[in-house]
């Protein structure tokens, strides 16, 4: 997992860094009055900046579930908060005193 890891953080900085010389170029030609060339390079430039930023939206989000953050919200799943086992549908939950989903049964087994 290291290494293609390793190799998309390379791949994003290198398109970050791409996004960055063509807006760069986009302005220098805009200024020299080559506006089709550089409307041509905005356009890439702000392509390239928006798959970056989205991949690398992704990469956070699978980073954090390879370290097995829990989550209810993204995962769509409720998880006990006292004993930690996920709520299936069916099972009996209430929210305890700290407004976090339980199971009933483990809302009432003895601490
Ligand atoms: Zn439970």
């Amino acid at each position: 997992m290291e290494l293609p890891q390793y190799l998309g953080d390379r791949n994003r900085l290198t398109r970050a860094l791409l996004a960055v010389g063509l807006a760069v170029y986009a302005l220098l030609s805009l200024r020299k009055g080559k506006r089709l060339r550089g409307g041509l390079a905005g356009l890439g430039a702000v392509a390239l900046g928006y798959a970056t930023a989205t991949e690398s939206g992704d990469v956070t989000e699978s980073f954090a579930a390879g370290l097995g953050t829990e989550s209810t919200t993204e995962s769509g799943q409720l998880r006990c908060a006292m004993c930690g086992e996920p709520i299936v549908p069916g099972q009996r939950r209430q929210p305890n005193e700290n407004d976090e989903t339980v199971h009933e049964a483990c809302l009432e087994a003895p601490a």
